[in-house]
């Protein structure tokens, strides 16, 4: 018979692999609400319209990436491809300004990209995301790249490099695009076919563009930074200043861009040179105008995204993962045993002691074999005629050591034994 294989690019996340990803949960959200954020959970399906019009329609994300389908009644849907954009539209639905509470949010789950799959790249991946509204204090701006830093240095990755830039403001960045035009009319024949036609729609696209042709192409040109206006220049700098105050080693690049045309003055990358092409952890930046573009009130926003799937390789280079065992298996012999150790097992798991109970019963020695092979310290055995005697036996698989220990007595011997660490 034919088998059903999974969709391309969309991954299992197998029992073997998935404590790494409790891991980076379980740290992400301690960091996070350190630092005041709290969950927030949005539909993995969206209109369309709503990552077109914050995304924008001449990003590759919305050009070429998006899952994009109409429903049966035709209306146009589609798989989120980030966060940020329901994050906002759920703030705008539910009138959340108006809690005092509600300025830092956070969201960890999939998204979905229709791109060519490789390491570090699929259809279905995961972020870690995170985001801040009502705050446009270059102080924010720090601290946010503050915590994503102070995130994956909990994690124990310390080679990840920040880099920094700022965009501009609706005020400034309209004069270095024409100027970027200018340049870039001038290099047409030696940019890709995308990026000729970028040069026209979305000239800042083509500085993300990873073609080695158009990089070579862009080497002398214009930067950003010198066509800052006053308040963006003076944002930028207190933010540089106030990583510097708290030593957070940065870089200013000039080139940075990022893929999504809401972005506006601090944006920030997390780079390692340890995942091939795919150099990216996460990156983030400010969207001042984004809200109210969305139709709601007209607060500032900051945020970021952290690929999962591109941490969890980084951390799998690092360190191996010891998986947890089950503490106690249970043996049984005879028909009338297994009423009794299937209780065993529950009064164990009540205590807390894993305990991992035989089935379908087979020979003492084959049950032994199973117990080795799941690396078990300790194995009750179960028996008709101990029972009869009101006892157990539980062996030491380590020692081979056993003791007979009386049924009422058994949950308080393990939990001794199983505490003391006798591995
Ligand atoms: P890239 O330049 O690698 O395509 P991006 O700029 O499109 O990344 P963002 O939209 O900023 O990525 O998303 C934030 C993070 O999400 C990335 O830094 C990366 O770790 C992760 N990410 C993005 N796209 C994918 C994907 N297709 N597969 C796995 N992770 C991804
Ligand atoms: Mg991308």
């Amino acid at each position: 018979m034919e088998r059903v294989q999974a969709v391309r690019g969309m991954n299992d996340i197998l029992p073997d692999a998935v404590h790494w990803w409790q891991k980076v949960e379980t740290t992400a959200r301690e960091v996070l609400e350190l630092y005041g954020y709290r969950e927030i959970r949005t539909p993995l399906v969206e209109k369309l319209e709503l990552f077109a019009r914050s995304i924008g329609e001449s990003t590759d994300i919305v050009e070429k990436e998006m899952y994009a389908f109409p429903d049966r009644k035709g209306q146009w849907l589609a798989l989120r491809p980030e966060a940020t954009a329901s994050v906002v539209r759920a703030f705008i639905e539910h009138n959340l300004h108006a809690d005092p509470l509600a300025r830092k949010f956070y969201t960890i789950g999939p998204m979905f990209r229709h791109e060519r799959p490789q390491k570090g790249r699929y259809r279905q991946f995961h972020q870690i995301d995170a985001e801040v509204f009502g705050i446009d204090d270059p102080l924010m701006d720090a601290e946010v790249m503050i915590m994503l830093c102070d995130f994956l240095q909990r994690l124990g990755l310390k080679d990840i490099g920040l880099h920094v830039n700022s965009l501009g403001c609706p005020e400034c960045r309209p004069r270095f695009r024409e100027k970027l035009k200018a340049f870039l009319q001038n290099r047409s024949p030696q940019l890709c076919p995308d990026c000729d036609r970028r040069r026209h729609v979305n000239p800042l696209r083509v500085f993300d563009c990873k073609v080695d042709r158009c990089r070579e192409a862009l080497t002398d040109a214009p930067e950003l930074a010198q066509y800052l206006c006053e308040a963006c220049r003076r944002h930028f700098d207190k933010v540089l200043e106030y990583l510097s105050d708290l030593h957070v080693a940065y870089a200013v690049d000039s080139r940075m861009v990022r893929g999504l045309d809401y972005y506006m003055r601090t944006t920030f990358e997390v780079i390692t040179d340890r995942l091939g092409a795919q150099n990216a952890v996460g990156g983030g930046g400010r969207y001042d105008g984004l809200m109210r573009d969305l139709g709601g009130p007209d607060l500032p926003g900051i945020g970021f995204a952290i690929g999962m799937e591109r941490l969890i390789l980084l951390l799998q280079q690092k360190e191996a993962w010891v998986s947890k065992k089950p503490q106690v298996f249970i043996a049984v012999l005879g028909d009338e045993a297994v009423r009794q150790a299937f209780r065993l097992a529950q009064d164990l798991r009540a205590h807390g002691v894993a305990a991992e109970l035989a089935h379908g019963g087979g020979s003492l020695k084959s049950q032994m074999r199973r117990a080795d092979k799941l690396g078990v310290a300790h194995v009750v055995i179960v028996g008709e005629e101990e029972l009869a005697r009101g006892v157990v036996v539980v062996r030491h698989m380590v020692s081979k050591e056993q003791d007979q220990v009386p049924l009422e007595n058994t949950v308080q011997f393990l939990m001794t034994v199983s505490t003391v660490g006798s591995l």
